[in-house]
């Protein structure tokens, strides 16, 4: 998948995760609490108490779903290029995505699951399980397929793939509806977005 649609598409799930914590929409009721009733509620037993869509920090999220890519691609494309030239590895493997999702939100709670679930959201939109020597690495061997880079293939991709297409289309429509909904063309809320990845005050 492209930009648009793996920060469209994960912001979506993002949104369905929360309406299912009970926290999905600007009228949730958790993010009313004090830092102390917070506390409370996780001495209780919830490990990590989710703020709303409104107060995730959506530079996390971002950086969660890149992460795949920036490390594989360097990785892949740059320091083996002259043997697998694959931009999909390690950081491609449902493994390492589960383990990154479990570690970050056990030590940075939900920072650390934001970050995670962009992490585990994007092997999905990459539909990594048409490749199951990588997702389901390392079940088929410890290796990686070779692959090589070919940038038009990447603009041919979008020029033609009509999955692709339409996956970008909506990726980008869901954030034309936040920009709307939350009224984000403004130096007010970008300046806010920027500080704090929040959507709303
Ligand atoms: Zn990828």
């Amino acid at each position: 998948m492209f930009p648009f649609g793996h920060i469209g598409f994960t912001i979506l799930l993002l949104y369905i995760v929360l309406r299912l914590n009970g926290t999905g929409g600007p009228t949730g009721t958790r993010r009313l609490q004090t830092s102390k009733a917070r506390a409370t509620t996780e001495k209780k037993g919830h490990f990590i108490q989710i703020s709303d869509i409104d107060h995730i920090d959506l530079r996390i999220l971002i950086l969660g779903v890149a992460m795949p890519d920036i490390i594989d691609k360097v990785v892949g494309h740059l320091f083996l290029a002259d043997t697998i030239d694959n931009g999909r590895i390690m950081s491609h493997t449902l493994l390492v995505a589960i383990m990154i999702l479990a570690l970050s939100t056990w030590r940075f709670r939900e920072r650390g699951f934001v970050f995670g679930l962009g992490w585990t959201a994007h092997l999905f939109e990459d539909m990594m399980w048409n490749t199951p020597e990588t997702f389901a690495w390392p079940a088929f061997g410890l290796g990686f397929p070779e692959r090589e880079f070919d940038v038009m293939n990447w603009i041919e991709a979008l020029r033609s793939d009509t999955f692709v297409q339409a996956t970008e289309a909506v990726g980008i429509a869901i954030i034309i509806i936040l920009i709307v909904r939350y009224s984000l063309l403004n130096r007010k809320a970008i300046s806010r977005l920027i500080r704090t990845g929040h959507l709303a005050e």
